[in-house]
């Protein structure tokens, strides 16, 4: 525990990296084996991120199971988004998928195997041939724990290339140089609570998503948007927050994810009355339309009182048709999560799921290079020198309103890769000046702000917070349902200046991090809620009961909020992609 201004050690590197998680490692491992000094900073020991916990598959159209096109995967991706992704990021993230899904094969990324010893892909929801025709078999799955094969490949290629980690040590806010540019982080080793500062050429945010403003979700404890709240600190504006996925099947009462794969895989949904419903709302696709579209009918049926169990209050996968051996085989971890959370065996019964908070769509806006952009008070908009963000953190767009399953894991490697091959192209202009003198009080002022006594526990803020994100906020929005929401989100942030972590005369570095994570939850939250509250129309994941109605005359424009007076502005949608034609907006059906 320290107080007043204290020596910090100073470490300066080529790039750092903030986030050991699929993005972070894929952009340290370009950077560093071409020479770049790299260093990850990572809150969690890297291969606890998010990312291991990914079970589906990475989506790349290899055609190893049915015929497919990178063209055919940008048509599902722009129609997925509901044409609120930006189509040349999306045109480059589908181009680039089979040169980033082989790079990881050679990396030595255990996938499954076909007979003849290809990469194993399997269908997944929104992914078709032939511009919406018969469904494609697209992710690339390592069976059902993909993201731990992927992360655990990266990590060992970012210790080959000689990255160096800090492991536990957590990112709290920008430094800035002589020149007021963003030049470095402040970041507290967790163990000890002793303060470093880092400086580099280059700082790429990979922090992951902060899906834990809700309170069912899929999300780790440690997706509490970091990165999300250290842009706002800074100034920057946040992209499209209003837009969070719903996962269809997390756990009923538990938010452990069963993967999408298991419909891939011939899994169905039942509601109480044992009727497959989705035939009704997706006559072609069923159990496999779009991720928005599925969550939306699993909610009306349990509104409608259509629901399983006692309670009506949710629906069932069935799997044990596809027999023990496919599911031993495909969807191993499936059915002991099954058993463990749900207390079924899906070899045997169904499993009873929910729709549950799954991904943000939203987030740091950047550019298909990863640089962070901005947009001043008269709409002119700069990239922000020296300052990257890749994977859930950013919003590219690829995923616009909607994101496809499988394509995250995508984006963490093509645009992880993207940031670093940029940086090492622009590196010899993006050296830093020498700090400022006052460069890294702000980050400081905010560690030590949590020394001061108070009445309410941050604990208690943070429940209040993710019960009015999700009462308010959730998978069907209206005016009134959110206008309450707000005032009631005022009042929960207005009690933050009274909180306190202090125990007798005590500061304990694990409460001092939870108070910290609780700050970047709370502007997490403001951003959604008031982004959301601002658009009058439905759109992928954004479903309005007073305006169910998408509005493209008005709303093909991505949302920007400033925390400064929680000021929202707009900045149009990237409708031409890099050298094909448009994909035009047409009324999306599955
Ligand atoms: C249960 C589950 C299953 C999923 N399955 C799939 C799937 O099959 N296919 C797919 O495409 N997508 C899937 N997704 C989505 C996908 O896994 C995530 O979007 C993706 O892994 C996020 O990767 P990331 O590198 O951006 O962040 P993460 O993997 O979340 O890593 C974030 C990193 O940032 C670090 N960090 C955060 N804050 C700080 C701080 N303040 N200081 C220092 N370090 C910090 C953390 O330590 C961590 O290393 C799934 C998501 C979940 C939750």
């Amino acid at each position: 525990m320290s107080t007043g201004t204290p020596q910090l050690s100073k470490r300066h590197f080529d790039a750092i990296v903030i986030g050991g998680g699929g993005a972070g490692l894929r952009a340290a491992v370009e950077l560093s084996t071409n020479g770049k000094r790299t260093a990850v900073i990572s809150k969690l020991f890297p291969t606890r991120s998010h990312t291991v916990a990914a079970q589906g598959g990475i989506s790349a159209a290899l055609g190893n199971v049915t015929p497919d096109h990178w063209h055919w995967h940008m048509y599902d991706t722009v129609k997925g988004s509901d044409y609120l992704g930006d189509q040349d990021a999306i045109e480059y993230l589908c181009r680039e998928a089979n040169v980033a899904v082989y790079e990881l094969e050679h990396m030595g990324m255990p996938f499954s195997r076909l007979d003849d010893g290809r990469i194993y892909q399997r269908p997944f929801g929104g992914m078709s041939q032939n511009y919406g025709g018969a469904q494609a078999s697209r992710t690339c799955a390592a069976a059902d724990r993909t993201g731990h094969a992927m992360l655990h490949t990266l990590y060992q290629q970012s210790i080959k290339a000689g990255v160096h980690f800090f492991d536990e040590y957590f990112a709290v806010d920008f430094i800035r140089d002589n020149e007021g540019e963003i030049s470095g982080v402040v970041a507290i080793e967790i163990e000890s609570g002793a303060e470093f500062i880092f400086t580099a050429s280059a700082i790429v945010l990979a922090t992951g998503g902060g899906g834990r403003i809700y309170r069912h979700t899929t999300n780790a404890f440690s997706n509490t948007g970091d990165g999300l709240g250290m842009v706002l600190r800074a100034g920057l504006p946040l992209q499209d927050m209003e837009f969070w996925q719903f996962h269809p099947t997390g756990v009923a009462g538990a938010g452990v994810l069963i993967t999408e794969g298991s419909r891939g895989e011939g899994g169905y949904l039942l509601n109480g009355d044992g009727e497959r419903f989705m035939e009704r709302y997706a006559p072609n696709a069923k159990d496999l339309a779009g991720r928005d579209v599925v969550a939306r009918a699993m909610a009306l049926e349990i509104l409608q009182g259509r629901g399983c169990g006692p309670n009506k209050d949710y629906v069932e996968l069935k799997l044990d048709h596809l027999g023990a051996e496919i599911i031993d085989a495909r969807l191993p971890s499936i059915r002991e999560i099954s058993i463990t959370f749900a207390g079924t065996d899906p070899v045997e019964s169904p499993i009873p799921v929910v729709p549950t908070v799954h991904y943000m769509m939203g987030g740091i806006p950047t550019n298909r290079f990863g640089q962070v952009i901005t947009r001043n008070k008269d709409g002119a908009e700069s990239i922000v020198q020296r300052l990257y963000a890749v994977g859930e953190c950013a919003s590219v767009s690829v995923h616009g309103s909607n994101r496809l399953g499988s394509n995250s894991l995508l984006d963490l490697v093509v645009f992880g890769r993207a940031a670093g091959k940029h940086i090492l192209q622009e590196f010899e202009h993006l050296a830093p000046g020498e700090v400022a003198a006052d460069g890294a009080d702000f980050a400081l002022s905010r560690i030590h702000r949590w020394d001061k006594k108070g009445s309410e526990r941050p604990d208690s803020v943070r429940e209040s917070m993710r019960d009015i994100v999700q009462n308010h906020f959730g998978v069907f929005r209206t005016e009134d349902n959110m206008q309450d929401g707000l005032e009631k989100f005022a009042a929960c942030i207005a009690t933050i200046d009274s909180t306190s972590i202090q125990d007798t005369s005590k500061v304990y570095n694990t409460a001092r991090i939870e108070a910290l994570e609780l700050e970047n939850l709370l502007l997490t939250a403001a951003a959604t809620v008031h982004s959301a509250a601002a658009r009058t129309e439905s759109r992928g994941a954004h479903a309005r009961d007073d305006y169910p109605e998408r509005d493209d005359a008005n709303w093909i424009r991505h949302t920007l909020y400033f925390s400064e007076e929680n000021r929202l502005d707009y900045r149009p949608v990237q409708m031409q992609p890099l050298t094909v034609e448009s994909f035009p907006p047409k009324k999306r059906t599955y």
